[in-house]
């Protein structure tokens, strides 16, 4: 299983944290040893990286799920966090210094970032 060559184009299964459900992905890219590298999501386009071993995916998983939204971090596009009412979201732009618009599973989110400390 883990020495399978894979060519971009292919289809993978894989959970969308954009989309909250599992589906085909489309292979974007592979490392030169046909390992999946990137794949994207066809209903939301989002990229995600893809990491074959166990113990990657896991640390994938954990990076992928990003750490719980605190207003006071400094947010990046394409930066993921966890919000606690509005669950994985992923921040797609950064609209003023201090807001981000972040796209949850529901919909898009206002926040605030960079908000500071008094
Ligand atoms: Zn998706």
């Amino acid at each position: 299983m883990e020495k399978q060559i894979h060519t971009v184009g292919e289809r993978v299964e894989k959970f969308c944290a954009i989309c909250q459900e599992e589906r085909g992905h489309v292979v974007a890219s592979v490392t030169k040893r046909g390992q999946i590298s990137r794949v994207s999501c066809p209903k939301c386009g989002t990229r995600s990286t893809f990491k074959s071993s166990t113990s990657a995916a896991q640390q994938g998983l954990r990076a992928k799920t990003g750490a719980p939204y605190d207003p006071k971090l400094t947010y990046r596009t394409g930066q993921s966090m966890l919000h606690p009412s509005f669950g994985q979201g992923e921040v797609t732009a950064v609209i003023e210094p201090q807001k981000i618009d972040v796209l949850f599973a529901d919909r898009l989110r206002r926040l605030i970032h960079a908000r500071a400390q008094s």
